[in-house]
C-alpha cells in the first residue's frame, strides 16, 4: 500500500498535525483501517515527508518500512492474525455491522511484531496476551533509529485480555516520550471506556455507495453492487466477497433460507459442515437482520434483490421474537469458532431458524 484509499483523504488531513500519544482509529470491518494506520505510520517514521504529510518511499526509513524491518514500528496483534498471514481474516469473520473488519493489506509483516509466543500444538490465540503488551516496555526503552520516534499498532484492540488491556491503560497513562499508540478497533464498545477517553478518536469514514461500487469495478468486480449489499457497505469485505466459489456458496444458502417450506435442515447441515462456520453465522444473521428491517421499516440492507422472497416472509414476524432470535444468534456467532462437532452445530442454526419463523405463522393464526 504506497497510499490510502480515496475515502480517507479527508480524516488523513486532519491528522497532518501533531497527533499526540495515542490515536484510536474506529469503525467496522472492510473500510481499510488497518492499510491506513500502516500508512500513517510509515509516513510519520519517513525521514522526507510530503508537505500533504505522505511518506517519500525512497528513503531509508520507507524501504524499511516496505520490508517490514523497520526498527522504530511494532505491530501488535493477536497471534491468529499471524498466523492466517496476513492480517485480513477470513471473509466471514465480519458480523452484521460491527464485525471486526477483514483488511486486505499486502505489506509484510514487520519484524517487531509482538504476537504472541503459543506452543505449536496450541491453536493460535485470538487475544492479544498481556505478555505482548509487556514486550513493549523493551521495544519502547530501546534507543530508536531516528530522534527517539516509535509506533506502536495494536490491531484490533478489542482483542485485547483484560490484563493486556490494564497494561497499556499504564502505558497511556503515563505515556512514554517521543511514542505513539495507534489503536485500531471494529467494536470499541468492548475497549475500556478509560483506553477510549485517553485516545484521541478518530471515526475511520467509509464511502458513499457510488463511490464504493465505482472502487470495486477498478478492481475488475464484476457484480459490485451486489457484493457491497452483501458486505453492507465495506468496500474491502466486498471485495474479498467478489470471487465466483463465494458468491455461489453465498448464493445457494440464501436462496434454501429464502424457501423454508422445502428446507431440509438435516441434509443442509451435512453437506456444509465443512463450511467456515462463523461465515455461515454471519450470512443468516444478516439474512435475519433484513427480514427485521423489513418489518419494522419496509427496507432492506444486505439483499436489495431478494426482496420478493423477503416481503411474504417478513410480513407476520412477530418482533419481539425476532428480536430475541437476533440477540441469540449474536451468542451463537461466538460459539461458531470453536464448535464440538460443526454438524451439530449447523442442525441446531438451521433448526432454530426454521422454529423461529413457524412460531411466527402460529403466532399469526393466533391473533388472526
Ligand atoms: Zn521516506
Amino acid at each position: 500500500m504506497s497510499n490510502i484509499y480515496g475515502w480517507q483523504e479527508e480524516v488523513w488531513r486532519k491528522l497532518t498535525g501533531a497527533l499526540g500519544h495515542a490515536l484510536l482509529l474506529r469503525g467496522r470491518k472492510g473500510l481499510g483501517k488497518l492499510a491506513f494506520a500502516r500508512y500513517l505510520a510509515k509516513s510519520r517514521l519517513c525521514e522526507n515527508r510530503s508537505v500533504e504529510g505522505k511518506a517519500c518511499e525512497v528513503c531509508a526509513s520507507c524501504h524499511w518500512f516496505e520490508q517490514g524491518n523497520h526498527p522504530d514500528f511494532c505491530l501488535v496483534e493477536p497471534e491468529a492474525a499471524t498466523a492466517t498471514s496476513v492480517s485480513g481474516e477470513g471473509a466471514g469473520e465480519e458480523g452484521v455491522e460491527t464485525g471486526d473488519e477483514a483488511e486486505v493489506q499486502s505489506l509484510p509483516r514487520a519484524v517487531n511484531q509482538l504476537s504472541g509466543s503459543g506452543k505449536s500444538t496450541k491453536k493460535p490465540s485470538r487475544q492479544i496476551s498481556i505478555s505482548q503488551i509487556r514486550e513493549l516496555g523493551d521495544f519502547v526503552n530501546i534507543t530508536s533509529h531516528q530522534n527517539g520516534y516509535k509506533i506502536i499498532l495494536i490491531h484490533p484492540a478489542e482483542t485485547m485480555s483484560t490484563a493486556a488491556a490494564s497494561a497499556l491503560l499504564k502505558n497511556l497513562e503515563e505515556p512514554p516520550l517521543q511514542t505513539l499508540f495507534i489503536l485500531i478497533t471494529h467494536q470499541a464498545q468492548y475497549l475500556l471506556p478509560t483506553i477510549r477517553s485517553r485516545c484521541r478518536q478518530i471515526i475511520m469514514p467509509a464511502p458513499d455507495a457510488a463511490s464504493a461500487a465505482l472502487w470495486l469495478k477498478q478492481q475488475g468486480v464484476k457484480a459490485p453492487e451486489r457484493c457491497l449489499a452483501s458486505a453492507g457497505y465495506a468496500p474491502l469485505t466486498a471485495l474479498e466477497f467478489a470471487n465466483e466459489d463465494y458468491l455461489v456458496r453465498h448464493s445457494a444458502f440464501i436462496q434454501q433460507i429464502s424457501t423454508p417450506s422445502g428446507f431440509d435442515v438435516l441434509a443442509r447441515a451435512e453437506e456444509m459442515q465443512k463450511s467456515d462456520l462463523v461465515m455461515v453465522v454471519s450470512w443468516l444473521q444478516k439474512w435475519c437482520y433484513d427480514l427485521m428491517s423489513f418489518r419494522m421499516a419496509q427496507k432492506v440492507r444486505y439483499h436489495p434483490d431478494m426482496l420478493a422472497q423477503i416481503k411474504p416472509l417478513a410480513s407476520g414476524l412477530d418482533p419481539y421474537s425476532m428480536a430475541t432470535y437476533l440477540r441469540a444468534l449474536d451468542k451463537t456467532q461466538q460459539l461458531a469458532r470453536h464448535p464440538l462437532n460443526p454438524r451439530l452445530f449447523l442442525e441446531e442454526l438451521l433448526f432454530s431458524y426454521v422454529t423461529m419463523l413457524s412460531e411466527k405463522s402460529r403466532n399469526r393464526s393466533k391473533a388472526g
